[in-house]
């Protein structure tokens, strides 16, 4: 399996377009791993997790396509995960080989609602999408065999964290794809402890080195803390990759800070572009 994250910010970027803060004129200086784009993830070729504003730009910058995918999962709906419009970017003329099958698309009732103003009185037979409702503790099967479990996160009303079990044709790896939420709600740590080891786990680090833990998102030590949850009821083992994505300017750690205060705890930091292979 291989998982690449394609953006590692919060929904205004990183840095922001309208602020010139410490943070953001530091990574305009530094440039590299400290420009980072809106959140979403690609795994192997055929599996995306959100689509965010800068999807058109991570794909160029990747060199990737979406020509293969078969399955896209959505969070939730705040803006930096979803917008709707550009979903229109599979149809002809705006591509020259649409799927050959229509695209299985997850999300929240939030999120499907979106979708469908998106496609209007468009015939079932004829959309590029088939819409499927994600529940939470509900776990959902695509027709490629991946298993979907939505989780309740601590975030927006119904925002969902997932964990994602690729089909055993696909190698059957297990991701948790922890953000956006704050510290996790008991049920999804339940849920979690009770299912299969973890190849990797993500987490949501909006606040960075703030030592206010805001609500909704989680700082170092809340991902210091989780990291430590999911290894203590075993869903965490050695060989689970741990990594903190989802970064804020107004969390004040660049990436080379962010590397030192994760190092002694065994968890990476996320960037663009990031691949991870298990
Ligand atoms: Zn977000
Ligand atoms: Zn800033
Ligand atoms: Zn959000």
């Amino acid at each position: 399996m291989e998982l690449t994250l394609l953006g590692t910010a919060a929904a205004e970027g990183w840095p922001a377009p309208f602020c010139v803060c410490l943070n953001c004129e530091a990574a305009r200086r530094r440039g590299g791993v400290n420009l980072r784009t809106r959140s979403g993830a690609l795994v192997d070729d055929d599996l995306k997790i959100d689509f965010c504003p800068d999807t058109v730009v991570q794909m160029q910058q990747t060199g990737r396509s979406l020509a293969r995918l078969e399955t896209l999962v959505f969070t939730h709906q705040h803006s930096d995960h979803i917008i709707p419009q550009e979903l229109w970017w599979v149809e002809r003329p705006f591509t020259q080989t649409p799927p050959a099958r229509p695209i299985t698309l997850c999300g929240n009732a939030q999120v499907l609602k979106m979708v469908e103003e998106q496609l209007g009185d468009m015939p079932a037979e004829v959309r590029p999408y088939v819409l499927r409702l994600l529940e939470p503790l509900r776990p959902m099967v695509t027709p490629s065999g991946d298993e979907i479990l939505p989780l309740p996160a601590e975030h927006i009303e119904g925002a969902l964290v997932l964990r994602i079990r690729r089909s055993a044709a696909r190698g059957g790896a297990t991701i948790f794809y922890g953000h956006d939420s704050g510290l996790y709600p008991p049920e999804t740590l339940d849920a979690l402890a009770a299912g299969p080891p973890l190849d990797v786990a993500l987490f949501d680090c909006t606040n960075g080195g703030q030592t206010v833990d805001y609500r909704g998102h989680m700082s170092v030590s809340g991902v210091v803390q989780m990291a430590a949850e999911l290894r203590r009821r075993g869903c965490a083992t050695g060989r689970t990759r741990l990594i903190a994505t989802h970064f804020s300017h107004n969390g004040g750690l660049l990436h080379e800070e962010l590397v030192q205060a994760f190092l002694p705890h065994g968890i990476e930091v996320g960037f663009d572009g990031m691949v991870v292979r298990t």
